[in-house]
């Protein structure tokens, strides 16, 4: 594969980057080994230094490395910034409170000896991230794993190169000794080869299910402790009790957020049948004001899809969704740019035998659905093969609690935007992968949990 930036507004090749040399891969194998294993012997708050400053210069550098995301994978420019934030926050809070997270856990134990659990390093790590959040998906690793002292090589999408270069360059600049993170252009072979490498300890992967189930079948070959991050076709279940205009001013955000590429988008709306019709005219008012445009421009309110691959095959299932019954409420006409757009689009009637009941849409595109009891929109939610996140909307928060407890999935937000914050854990259940990142779970994914007893 080629490692390349095509702007996904104009179409443009802005740059090309040349693949891995198994010298690189060799270099950055031997520089995370003997860094881990002086990492062991250095205090964490060495480590906490370096990544406020890497907080620090994120904020500094925002509105640059906020273009170079723009132009690498087309989301809208205020997004990025926003994006860049989060990573920041991110460092800052595993700058504040790591040390604190891995002091070891005392056990009370029927032994006679102090038993306690450390929570140590264990050594280089392979991460394989997607274009969607370019820098998010490298931060949700890298600062957790940065703390407990586990050097980090990076595979990135071979659409985003040049955002995996600005934060490695990132990194360097604050000070961060050399292998903390290598970014690798990275064949899929050479990805393999690492991961079967010694001297690494564990892969983290983000991204489809096709991905995962490839890097997870090395890992496990290897016996490589993995975390994966897969996709979500999460439910946003509006309840017959909700606001409808609450709902909806949630629901068309949850959608267009990253022109709809977020694994935790919310893609298949069940509404409650008082409330259907009401949700579904007022989606459409507000997916009909969106302005697709240059993400660069602060009027544009739509950003183009990633790629023209990412395009067309969104572009397909929507085809295939309406040759197999499907409606379409609104959208799906073609948008007169030159990029990678789809219009908004709303779907109804998508009877479970329609090949896209179960598929993700990974773009603008809104599935809704019709219930008729609490029971009915809990078997729905849960009638997928995925089970990444979801929300829940009631006036009654308590029954919204309620409902959400019986949803299968990682996470679910009642009355809320599903938000990723440092100090709540990501991640899904069934074919959404496995493992969590961030908070404490995210923290102790790659440690030893090393029992000591002294007696
Ligand atoms: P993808 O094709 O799996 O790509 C993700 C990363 O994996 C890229 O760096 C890709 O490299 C790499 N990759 C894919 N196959 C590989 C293999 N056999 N060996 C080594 N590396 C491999 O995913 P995508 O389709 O671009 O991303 C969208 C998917 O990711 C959606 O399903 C979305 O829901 C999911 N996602 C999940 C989360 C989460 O946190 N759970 C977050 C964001 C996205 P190349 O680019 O070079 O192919």
């Amino acid at each position: 594969m080629a490692y390349k930036t095509v702007n996904p507004y104009n179409n443009e090749l802005v740059k090309t980057f040349p693949n891995a040399t198994a010298d690189e891969i060799e270099t950055a194998l031997s520089n995370g080994q003997a860094l881990y294993k002086k990492w062991r012997d250095e205090p964490i708050s060495d480590r906490s230094k370096i990544l406020h400053r890497i907080a620090a210069l994120l904020r500094e550098n925002e509105t640059e490395l906020a273009k170079i995301a723009t132009i690498d994978m087309g989301k809208l420019l205020s997004e990025s910034i926003g994006e860049v934030e989060l990573c920041a926050i991110i460092a800052d809070y595993y700058a504040d409170n790591g040390e604190e997270m891995l002091k070891p856990t005392p056990i009370s134990s029927r032994n006679t000896g102090d038993a306690e659990i450390l929570h140590q390093s264990t050594g280089v790590l392979m991460m394989v991230e997607p274009w969607n959040f370019p820098y998010y998906q490298i931060m949700r690793v890298f600062a957790p794993n940065f703390i407990v002292g586990n050097p980090m090589i990076l595979k990135h999408a071979s659409n985003t190169p040049a955002s995996a270069q600005a934060f490695e360059k990132i990194v360097s600049e604050a000070g961060a000794p050399v292998g903390s993170l290598t970014n690798l252009f990275a064949s899929y072979d050479q990805v393999s080869e690492i991961i079967a490498d010694p001297r690494v300890q564990g892969v983290a992967l983000t991204g489809s299910k096709r991905g995962g189930q490839s890097v997870a079948q090395t890992a496990g070959k290897y016996l490589k402790k993995n975390s994966m991050e897969l996709g979500g076709s999460d439910a946003f279940v509006v309840l017959s009790d909700a606001d409808v205009d609450q709902a909806v001013n949630l629901a068309w955000r949850v959608r267009m957020y990253n022109a709809g590429q977020v694994c935790t988008s919310a893609k298949r709306f069940i509404v409650a049948d008082n409330l259907y019709d009401e949700f579904l005219e007022k989606l459409k008012n507000n997916f009909e004001k969106l302005v697709p445009g240059d993400p660069m421009d602060e009027n544009t309110t739509i950003a183009p899809m990633n790629s023209k691959r990412a395009k067309e095959k969104l572009q397909k299932q929507i085809d295939t969704a309406v040759e197999n019954g499907a409606k379409v409420y609104y959208g799906n006409q073609p948008i007169d740019l030159p990029g990678q757009f789809i219009q908004p689009t709303i779907l109804t009637d998508i009877d479970k035998d329609n090949p896209e009941f179960y598929d993700e849409l990974f773009g603008p595109v809104a599935q809704v659905f019709k219930v008729s009891s609490d029971q009915e929109a809990i078997d729905l939610a849960n009638d997928s093969e995925l089970g990444l996140g979801g929300i829940v909307v009631s006036k009654d928060a308590q029954h919204g609690h309620r409902v959400a407890e019986k949803i299968e999935t990682g996470m679910v937000f009642v009355n809320s935007f599903l938000v990723s914050l440092p100090e709540l854990p990501f991640g899904g259940v069934k074919g959404s992968g496995y493992g969590r990142e961030l908070s404490q779970l995210g923290l102790n994914a790659f440690t030893n949990e090393k029992l000591v007893v002294t007696a």
